[in-house]
C-alpha cells in the first residue's frame, strides 16, 4: 500500500498549499524515542505468511516479559516489540537467536529515524563453535581473528586469562543471515600448513541442507531443480551436523572446580534425576526383600508356634 502510494505521488503535480516543509522538534519524538529504548525490530525467515495472533502468542509463552510486551506490524511481515521493562528485552536480544515454528528471528534494535520499509534486517548473533584447532590456537586472539572472518565477532568465550581449554573454542558473532552458512575455513598458524577448522551453531533452527541459506527449508529450494539428475547424497552439502549443542559461559562457572565445560554437559546434567530414580527403586527393591524376610520369619515362627506341641 505505501509502496504503491509513493509510485502515484511521483505522478502528482504538487500544489503550492501542498508544497509546505512542515517542521517536527524534539517534542514531537520524544515519547516514541523514549519507549523506543525497550521497543526491538523483529522479523521472521521465512517464506511463509507470519499470522500476528499466532506471533504473539507464542512469543509471549517463550519470553515471559514480566512486565508484558506488545507486537504491532509496522509493514508487511515486519514487526515491533514493546516490552514494558528494559532488562526484558536486554534479556532476550542477549539470548539470540530465537526461532519462530522453526525458523530464524532477525531482530535489532529501535531504529526510529528510519521508514519500516527502509528498515533492512539481515544479522543476527550466534554462538559458534570452532572445532579442530591446534591446542595453542585455544585463545582470545585466535577466537577473534577466524570469526571475523564469518561476521562480526562480539565476544570471544574465555576467562580472564585469555585462554580456554576444551574440545571446541566458543566465539559469539553476528552474521548475515541472509548468505550460506560458513562450515570450516582453512586456518595455518605461525607459518605452518593450513589445516581445516569446522564451525558448529549453537541454537541453529531450520535451514536448507541442499544449499545451506537460512531462508528456507530443503522442500523449498531453488537449486533442487537444477540438481534432479544427481544422487541425493551428493546434493546435500550441509545436515545437522552444523548444530553444536550450546554450551555454557566460561566466566560464569570459571573457578569452581571440579567442572567440565563440554557440551555433553548437559546430557550429563540429566543424570541426577535418573540417578534419584534408580537409587528410590533399589530402596524399594530392598524394602521388598527386607519385607519378604520378615514375613518368611513370621511364617516359619507361627508354624513352629502350632505344630510344637504334636511333636
Ligand atoms: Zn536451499
Amino acid at each position: 500500500m505505501a509502496e504503491e502510494l509513493e509510485e502515484l505521488w511521483k505522478k502528482l503535480t504538487v500544489t503550492e498549499a501542498e508544497d509546505e516543509d512542515i517542521k517536527l522538534g524534539s517534542k514531537s519524538t520524544r515519547a516514541a524515542k523514549e519507549i523506543g529504548k525497550n521497543c526491538i525490530v523483529m522479523k521472521i525467515l521465512t517464506q511463509r505468511t507470519v499470522i500476528l495472533e499466532a506471533l504473539k502468542k507464542n512469543m509471549r509463552m517463550l519470553w515471559k516479559p514480566s512486565k508484558g510486551m506488545q507486537i504491532s506490524e509496522i509493514e508487511e511481515d515486519l514487526f515491533l516489540v514493546e516490552f514494558g521493562d528494559g532488562r526484558d528485552k536486554k534479556k532476550v536480544m542477549e539470548m539470540c537467536p530465537w526461532s519462530y515454528e522453526k525458523q530464524l528471528i532477525l531482530m535489532q534494535d529501535f531504529e526510529g529515524e528510519l521508514v519500516p520499509k527502509e528498515i533492512k534486517l539481515k544479522w543476527v548473533p550466534f554462538w559458534v563453535q570452532i572445532f579442530n584447532l591446534p591446542l595453542k590456537c585455544m585463545t582470545r586472539e585466535s577466537g577473534y581473528e577466524i570469526g571475523s572472518k564469518i561476521g562480526v565477532v562480539l565476544d570471544v568465550d574465555v576467562p580472564e586469562k585469555g585462554v580456554q581449554w576444551g574440545k571446541f573454542l566458543r566465539v559469539r558473532i553476528r552474521l548475515d543471515a541472509t548468505t550460506k552458512l560458513i562450515r570450516g575455513k582453512k586456518v595455518s598458524v605461525e607459518g605452518g600448513e593450513s589445516r581445516w577448522v569446522f564451525f558448529r551453531y549453537e541454537r541453529l533452527p531450520n535451514f536448507c541442507y541442499r544449499c545451506g541459506m537460512l531462508d528456507h527449508g530443503e522442500k523449498d529450494c531453488p537449486e533442487r531443480k537444477e540438481v534432479e539428475n544427481h544422487g541425493e547424497e551428493e546434493r546435500k552439502q550441509y545436515g545437522a551436523w552444523l548444530r553444536g549443542e550450546p554450551g555454557r559461559s566460561s566466566r560464569n562457572d570459571y573457578g569452581r572446580m571440579g567442572e567440565e565445560r563440554t557440551p555433553e554437559k548437559s546430557e550429563e546434567q540429566k543424570e541426577p534425576e535418573t540417578e534419584t530414580l534408580t537409587r528410590v527403586q533399589l530402596r524399594l527393591k530392598e524394602n521388598a526383600v527386607v519385607g519378604f524376610e520378615i514375613l518368611q520369619e513370621f511364617v516359619v515362627h507361627v508354624l513352629r508356634h502350632v505344630f510344637q506341641p504334636s511333636l
